[in-house]
């Protein structure tokens, strides 16, 4: 698989760690000493600003913005979004301009919600804020800002929400070969990879970059927002793209495509009090830190679905996506919780 081909620039620090988790393991073993045997890849530790999952992404999406001349990124994401702020500090690092459109997508008016954790980098890493109303198409406010940005004379690169088109998602297809190659090396059979699936394009990454290696390691998405079938289809449509375009379209087929969306709670980047337990627990094993929104939910999910017996026996690889930064914008939410 030739990803250089799609000349991504380099500034992720990768490979990023891949690291058994001894004391979640042992919390979540059953009394008959069922449970997942469990790992995390550090995709938190990208390197950028705090790093996350976006950076892989962004690796491939810069090198086409470069590639085309581009002098200004424009993007959107709710309040808190780990993407923008990634967005806005690899600008920063090419020198480009960067114009954000943050969507009230949760609806919160908490002071640290709207300022704090992931917004008060973006503002740090110099970037263009707009925010719009909750249910904005947000597509479409890309394209408005695009024009107005070329009608000044500038030279717009807009990126979709959460950096998940063909080429960003190219980032996960390389994160696929990374594992496998690091699983390998340590001799450790992964019997399958855990991960937050939202903008879809990680998820279908990495089940595009596993099929067309031949690696047969199932890929399970817990939902952040949307329900299962329109999950699905998204990260299945995506996922044969991107296979497409490595030459092995056929290669990618539905049955691999595989999301649980039972663990949304009350809706996207709303915390619930699973999802606190589930970042306490994280953080009271192994020290790992996960965030509100993404890893927090997922890790929810993962939770419940080892109590349940789901992984009897298995080698589990959780995808750290990142999104600490968020744990700041959520301080009003979790005061009171921690005990
Ligand atoms: C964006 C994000 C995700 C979801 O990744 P997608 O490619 O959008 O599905 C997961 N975790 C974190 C921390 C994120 O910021």
């Amino acid at each position: 698989m030739h990803l250089a081909r799609f000349a991504p620039v380099r500034f992720a620090h990768l490979p990023t760690p891949l690291e058994p988790l001894p004391r979640l393991t042992e919390a979540l073993m059953t009394k008959g000493g069922g449970g997942p045997n469990l790992w995390v890849k550090r995709d938190d530790c990208t390197g950028l600003a705090g790093g996350g999952n976006k950076t892989r992404k962004l690796e491939y999406l810069l090198g086409d913005a470069l590639a085309n001349d581009a002098d200004t990124l424009i993007t959107q994401g709710a309040i808190q979004s780990n993407h923008v702020r990634q967005t806005a500090a690899a600008a920063a690092r090419f020198g480009l301009a960067c114009e954000i459109i943050l969507e009230h997508r949760t609806g919160s008016n908490a002071q640290d919600y709207n300022h704090s954790g992931n917004v008060l980098l973006d503002e740090l890493l110099g970037a263009k804020i707009r925010t719009v109303a909750g249910g904005t198409d947000m597509n479409q406010a890309l394209a408005e800002v695009a024009s107005e940005v070329a009608e000044r004379g500038g030279r717009p690169y807009v990126i979709p929400g959460g950096g998940s088109n063909i080429i960003g998602a190219l980032g996960y297809v390389e994160c696929a070969l990374e594992l496998v190659a690091q699983a390998n090396e340590i001799g450790l059979e992964i019997d399958r990879i855990v991960s937050a699936t939202g903008s879809a394009g990680t998820h279908a990454g990495l089940v595009a970059g596993l099929a067309v290696m031949g690696a047969d390691i199932p890929v399970l998405g817990i939902g952040v927002r949307a329900p299962k079938d329109v999950q699905e289809a998204n990260v299945f449509r995506l996922a044969q793209d991107v296979a497409e375009l490595l030459g092995h379209r056929e290669r990618v087929t539905r049955e691999m495509v595989v999301a649980d969306c039972d663990y949304v709670g009350r809706g996207y980047g709303l915390v619930d009090e699973a999802v606190i337990e589930a970042l306490k627990l994280a953080a009271r094993t192994d020290g790992l830190l996960l965030d509100p929104v993404y890893t927090g939910k997922a890790m929810k999910g993962l939770i419940a679905l080892a109590r349940k017996g789901a992984f009897d026996g298995e080698t589990v690889v959780f995808l750290h996506t990142g999104g600490a930064q968020g744990l700041f914008g959520y301080q009003t939410e979790l005061e009171g919780e921690l005990a």
